[in-house]
């Protein structure tokens, strides 16, 4: 029986070192063949032409690049862009990539579904199905970045920063997704800064503590309430590893940040979360938590309703409100920019209009017969096409 051909995408630089061992050559090939994969989104060996004959020979039996079949494609008027991918099953994950002035952000997905199940989460809403492999998590950026630099006509990184607040709970996913972190920060990789690339978590207690040690990189901490009893019902993680918990954790992993402060989400739900007492309680837990606080910036997020979820969007001038309270505190807080609202492309919302799974898939095999075109080559990025960023 032939082995199944190992993904080049599933390891980071040390990882790929070590299958160049077991093929009989030198740690250093690692770095070439890792510079033509990520470097120059090459999926090809034949193609990579500084690489010996002989090593071409033996990866075409023992490895492939394979990344992710794009299933849809939606363009935003605001330059958003969503796409839905297949990884098989019957399931679908997306990212989104969010240009703006002075930054390109990718938000990319860590499982398919989730098991966390945060009452005001879309995706919480369809269950868990899987997590992904490194090489899936990996493979977001891979395709995003190579097909934008198409488009855009650059061989310069077009990408900046890369939040994991799509689908899945990326601290549930440790072991696949530590190698994609150190791919996507290292040199001969996308050479991302650990300040530019972001994890998002409800609250992992003991995974925030392993991350702070094995690759320290910004922290976005889902809040999204100020006392147990609410958070409780909001994100149920929360009964594992309650606020007090979690505020202690943040304030370890602040001695190995990139940067001296956590994120804090916070999404706005009327009635349920945007009241004068409830800022005032987390200015309270801000500032005084374990009697010296958590450095941190307080993130509110307009919260992109759906039917399942019984929430609304808290109105405007109550967010409004809610932030001033804050800042009048001394807590920076900013309140995020919808984007890409018409194609339902919220961080942390995503799959908005999907049910359940087996809507998921419906939908999968009624996008790949609308959307994908015929010659498209599976596992690399998508052609270049005319509505491009710029054209
Ligand atoms: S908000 Fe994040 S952790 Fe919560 S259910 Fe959604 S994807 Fe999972």
């Amino acid at each position: 029986m032939t082995a199944t051909p190992a993904n080049l995408l599933d390891f980071d630089l040390e990882g790929l070192a070590a299958f160049c061992e077991t093929l009989g050559e030198k740690r250093f090939r690692a770095v070439q063949l890792f510079r033509w994969i990520h470097q120059k989104g090459e999926s090809d060996f034949e193609r990579m032409s500084d690489l010996a004959k002989s090593l071409r020979e033996k990866l075409k039996g023992a490895a492939q690049v394979q990344g992710l079949q794009p299933i849809s494609q939606q363009e935003s008027a605001d330059g958003t862009i969503k796409w839905l991918f297949d990884v098989g099953g019957g399931d679908g994950i997306e990212a989104v990539y969010i240009p703006e002035d002075d930054r390109a952000t990718l938000c990319i997905s860590s499982q398919a579904g989730c098991a966390v199940g945060c009452r005001f989460c879309s995706t919480g809403h369809q269950g868990f199905s899987r997590n992904l492999t490194t090489g899936e998590i990996v493979a977001q950026l891979w395709f995003a970045e190579h097909l934008l630099r198409k488009r855009l006509g650059t061989s310069e990184r077009v990408i900046s920063n890369v939040v994991m607040m799509g689908m899945g709970e990326p601290l549930q996913n440790y072991a696949a997704l530590v190698p994609a972190l150190r791919t996507m920060l290292h040199d001969h990789g996308y050479g991302l800064s650990r300040r530019r690339l972001t994890v998002s978590t409800s609250g992992v207690v003991p995974m925030m503590d392993r991350l702070g040690q094995d690759c320290p990189v910004a922290l976005a901490v889902s809040l999204h309430a100020p006392n147990d009893a609410l958070r409780d019902q909001l994100v149920p993680l929360n009964r594992k590893y309650p606020l007090a918990e979690l505020l202690d954790a943040c304030n370890r992993y602040l001695a190995f940040a990139p940067r001296d402060f956590i994120t804090f989400e916070y999404c706005m739900l009327d009635g349920v979360n945007d009241q004068p007492e409830h800022a005032a309680q987390l200015v309270e837990y801000v500032r005084h938590h374990a009697g010296r606080g958590v450095s941190c910036k307080l993130n509110l997020i307009p919260f992109n309703p759906f039917p399942a979820s019984g929430l609304l969007r808290s109105p405007q001038p109550r967010v409004q409100a809610f932030a001033k309270m804050l800042s009048d505190a001394g807590i920076v807080t900013t309140v995020r920019k919808t984007r890409g609202d018409d194609i339902a492309a919220a961080c942390g919302q995503l799959a908005g209009d999907v049910k359940d799974r087996t809507r998921v898939g419906e939908r999968i095999a009624r996008q790949r017969t609308i959307t994908l075109h015929p010659a498209q080559p599976r596992h690399a990025p998508a052609p270049a096409d005319s509505a491009a960023k710029g054209d």
